[in-house]
């Protein structure tokens, strides 16, 4: 027993009892959690348990907020320490509809994808459910937010890692995050994003909670996916395809499609069309995100004009998709790069 917030109800129960508490005090002590509390803070939670808990070494957060970095358009890049001195990062958007949290689902990211920052530092480890957790919680408390007050609406895992990656915890998450005695989210404000990990979709699908599935694809073909994601010579398009429908068949939820576009890569009107086909009659919408240039990769933008004229071509042919307003561009909005650059400056 480490992190507290790795456990549900029931188990905290159990834990407490062994510990020779009553029952009910399990409730109070998930309550103070969720509502960011730590030891050292005015807390509600009965002394003798309180006393047992710092006895077995237990964390409360697993996570603390190291670094807040504000843009100028209201978005908040964050940098996590974790309990071990690991450090991550995610970032808060806020839109009209309400906070959105991008959350990391682990330390660096096995994926390596041409473009990305978080794979520059290679993979260091899954984060637990509970740390996955830990970021909500952080945040909501940062905006003034706590259990029955919550601040945030809407949980995209699109923060450093590869969810399907880390599919136990990402699961317990999900589990913990949609308790109705808890936060209560409804699984239609969690988006996961995956680089297309086929049959861990089916698995999600399979597990039966419905939230948004994002497909990183990137690429009109294998050829070029290849290029740029190491993945997808595990998975080709077809498969991962294949998938997604089984997704959307078993949840009735419309697949997003991510498509960076970079530079020379993957943005002609050529690759558009043969996106067009691939596409067509796919129940999905296609989110096309400029590239933001990382440093330490060599990738370029294209133009903002290119980009509008890639999806007027799929527009054009009945494909729903938009072209994702850039948020905190400012503060290295990027997935990974504000680790990167922290880590550098530490070794310097
Ligand atoms: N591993 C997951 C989630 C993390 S990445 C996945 O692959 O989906 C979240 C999204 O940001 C992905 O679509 C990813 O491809 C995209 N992304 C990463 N780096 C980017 C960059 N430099 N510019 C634009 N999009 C980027």
């Amino acid at each position: 027993m480490k992190i507290l917030l790795d456990y549900n109800l029931e188990e905290l129960e159990e834990i407490v009892m062994a510990m020779g508490e009553p029952k009910f005090r399990a409730k109070q002590l998930l309550d103070a959690m969720y509502n960011g509390k730590n030891f050292g803070e005015k807390i509600n939670i009965n002394k003798s348990l309180l006393e047992k808990i710092i006895d077995a070494g237990a964390i409360l957060q697993p996570i603390e907020i190291y670094k807040a970095k504000e843009s100028k358009d209201g978005s908040v890049k964050f940098l996590y320490k974790l309990y071990d001195g690991n450090i991550i990062e995610g970032v808060l958007l806020k839109y009209a509809f309400g906070n959105s949290i991008c959350v990391s689902t682990q330390v660096g990211c096995k994926m390596n994808c041409a473009f990305c920052a978080s794979g520059l530092n290679g993979f260091v480890r899954n984060l637990s459910a509970g740390e996955i957790l830990g970021q909500i919680i952080a945040v909501n408390k940062y905006l003034g937010g706590n259990l029955k007050d919550r601040k945030i609406s809407n949980i995209v895992l699109m923060g450093s890692g590869e969810p399907l990656d880390n599919f136990d915890n990402v699961a317990r998450f999900l589990s913990q995050i949609t308790s109705e005695s808890l936060y209560n989210f409804s699984v239609r404000n969690i988006t996961i994003s995956t680089c297309g990990l086929a049959p861990k979709i089916e698995k999600l699908a399979d597990l039966g909670y419905n939230v948004t599935l994002s497909i990183s694809l990137h690429a009109p073909n294998d050829t070029i996916r290849k290029q740029i994601m190491p993945i997808a010579k595990s998975y080709p398009i077809s498969a991962i395809l294949e998938s997604a429908k089984y997704y959307n068949l078993v949840t009735s939820r419309r697949i997003t499609i991510e498509y960076t576009l970079i530079e020379g890569v993957n943005n002609t009107p050529n690759h558009a069309m043969q996106l067009v086909n691939l596409l067509t009659d796919f129940p999905c919408h296609v989110n096309l995100i400029r590239l933001n240039e990382v440093e330490g990769r060599s990738l370029k933008a294209p133009t903002i004009g290119s980009c509008k004229q890639f999806l007027n071509i799929l527009t054009s042919h009945q494909i729903s998709a938009t072209l994702r307003r850039s948020l905190g561009d400012d503060i290295e909005g990027a997935c990974g790069q504000l680790r990167n650059k922290e880590l550098k400056e530490k070794k310097d």
